[in-house]
Formats: structure tokens, C-alpha cells, sequence
């Protein structure tokens, strides 16, 4: 048993079909972590489900009567790519309540993951690209409503940009849109509570970007060495502006060279330094980190689970755990 706690259910298996989400992914990550002895049973802790009113934190009364009775229409349902049940409501209520707990242990231990979440398509009134909730957003609303940190910090690196996150949170600004006068990188005036930070393909869903704090917009085929000199210039400007309590870390592995909705040219490698990065400039600042997994569709699913482990295993090394 070590200080890495890891939150994981098997309710987070989402029963959505044939589907090029492979939503057997946590499960096999977690059979991985204890084969390979990265971790052992004790580490793992089972969430509870978020409540409908930490989810309130976040979405809109009407978009969660509509989950919770079943009255989606059938252009939401499509938008959210993934079929409408009882139990992908219940799987994504389990998300967040994940969500909610690794933040918490994060914020005890120094760093913790949520073996699933990282749903950061999830708007407030409604789902898209496989996401119903948005369970980073809800952990942090949640934390802060419990006082626990004042402010946080999204690191997305999903091949995808971050458009529910940066719909929730804005810029990071506390009354909406930056002026004109101003550049979105600069957070002046009203103090932000939330800070993002996206790192995706220019070229890739969704179309409709709307702006994080930073926004990095990276060329088809972008490498290892390219990737982590934007990642470190990105992770460098945002804490220069910005002081967050809470690290959140959203570990998409997607940006795989292999990946078939993702048109980066990382290696599993440079994936694993990509994690290391982010790991070392939390550390060095002593920001707790919560990690969560977001997207990864590689050909071979082992890769996918292969890329999700490492980032356990770069968290155990960095932070000697
Ligand atoms: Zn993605």
C-alpha cells in the first residue's frame, strides 16, 4: 500500500455498444496496474456516486431532469455520440463522484487519480463527443463550495480541445469574456478561480472552440520534442499568471501517434515524459494534482491501456510514491 490513491469503480464501465470509445478501458487498466504490481488492491478506493446537487454545481436544472427522466430529445442525444440509458446516467453520476474524491485525496496526499472522468466535452446544458457530465468541473465546484481550495487549474491534454471546460469556466475570469482591450491570456481585474490550459490538434474536433485561459493549437503530426517544449512554455505562462491550489490533470491519450480520432505524432514514450512534465512543475511548486483519463482510441486498446498506466507509473516516480 502506498500514498497513490486511485479511485476506480467497475461501475465505470459505460454501457454504450460497439463503439470506438473502448469502454472496457478502465477496467483493463486497473487489471494491468495490479498485474504489473504498479499498485496493490489497497491503493484503490471506490467512489460514490456525486450527488444530483454537486452535479448542480455545474449543469443546468433542466439538462439534469432530462438525464435523470429520460427526455433527451433526439438531436441531444446525438450530440452526445453515445446512446441515452438509466445506466450511462448512473456511470456518469459514479464519474464524478470519482472525480470529486480524487480531488480531494489529491489535495491530502499531494496527488491522486481518477481511474475514468475526464468528460471536459460536457457543456452545462448539454453533452457531446461521449460526454454526459463534466466531472472535472463538478470536483471543482464542489471543493471550493467545501472551502477546501479557492482556486484551481485545468491541464488538458486530450488530442481534443477542452471546449466544456472552457465553456464552464471561461478564461478564468470571474465575470465571463475578457474585454476587447484585452488579450485572453491576461487575467486581470476580477480574480479568476479557474485557470485552462488546452493543449489539442488545431485540425480535430470540436469546431467550435471556445477559449480557455491558454490555448495552445498544435499542427497535424506534431512529435514528442515539439509537444513537450509547448507543453512546458504553456505550463511556464499559466503559472506565471496564475497560482492554483489544485493541479487538475487531464491525461487524454489520444495525442498517440496510432490514435484513430487524433492526428498528433506522440510516442507511448513521449507521452510518459509528457506526464513527467506535468508531474515535475506541480511538484516543484508543491501544487497537488488530481489525474484523470479522458480520451484514447489507439488501433490496439492495449496501447490506449498501456498510455493510461504510465501515467501512474510517471506520478509513483516523480513524486517517489
Ligand atoms: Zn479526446
Amino acid at each position: 500500500m502506498s500514498a497513490l490513491k486511485l479511485v476506480y469503480s467497475d461501475g465505470y464501465y459505460l454501457p454504450i455498444g460497439a463503439h470506438v470509445f473502448p469502454a472496457e478501458k478502465y477496467r483493463l487498466v486497473h487489471e494491468r496496474l495490479l498485474k504489473d504490481r504498479v499498485a496493490v488492491a489497497a491503493d484503490f478506493v471506490e467512489p460514490k456516486p456525486a450527488r444530483d446537487e454537486d452535479i448542480l454545481l455545474v449543469h443546468t436544472p433542466e439538462y439534469v431532469s432530462k438525464l435523470k427522466k429520460g427526455t433527451l430529445s433526439p438531436l441531444e442525444e446525438a450530440q452526445m455520440e453515445v446512446p441515452y440509458s438509466p445506466e450511462l446516467v448512473r456511470a456518469f453520476w459514479l464519474a464524478a463522484g470519482g472525480s470529486i474524491k480524487a480531488a480531494e485525496l489529491g489535495l491530502e496526499n499531494g496527488v491522486a487519480f481518477n481511474i475514468g472522468g475526464g468528460f471536459h466535452h460536457a457543456f452545462p446544458d448539454h453533452g457531446e463527443g461521449f460526454c454526459v457530465i463534466h466531472d472535472v468541473a463538478v470536483a471543482i465546484r464542489r471543493i471550493q463550495k467545501d472551502g477546501k481550495i479557492r482556486r484551481a487549474m485545468t491541464v488538458d491534454c486530450d488530442v481534443h480541445h477542452g471546449n466544456g471546460t472552457a465553456a464552464i469556466f471561461g478564461t478564468g475570469r470571474a465575470g465571463g469574456s475578457p474585454l476587447p482591450s484585452e488579450t485572453k491570456q491576461k487575467v486581470g481585474g476580477a480574480e479568476p478561480d479557474v485557470f485552462t490550459i488546452s493543449l489539442h490538434q488545431a485540425n480535430n474536433y470540436p469546431a467550435w472552440k471556445p477559449p480557455s485561459s491558454i490555448d495552445v493549437n498544435l499542427p497535424d503530426r506534431t512529435g514528442d520534442a515539439e509537444y513537450l517544449q509547448w507543453l512546458d512554455n504553456a505550463l511556464s505562462s499559466g503559472l506565471r499568471q496564475f497560482q492554483p491550489e489544485l493541479l487538475c490533470y487531464i491525461a487524454g491519450a489520444d495525442p498517440y501517434k496510432e490514435d484513430q480520432l487524433g492526428g498528433l505524432s506522440l510516442t507511448i514514450e513521449g507521452l510518459k515524459r509528457r506526464d513527467e512534465l506535468v508531474f515535475r512543475v506541480a511538484k516543484a511548486r508543491t501544487i497537488p494534482v488530481m489525474v484523470t483519463y479522458a480520451g484514447g482510441y489507439a488501433r490496439n486498446v492495449e496501447d490506449t491501456v498501456t498510455i493510461h498506466c504510465n501515467t501512474v507509473i510517471a506520478a509513483k516516480e516523480i513524486f517517489q510514491l
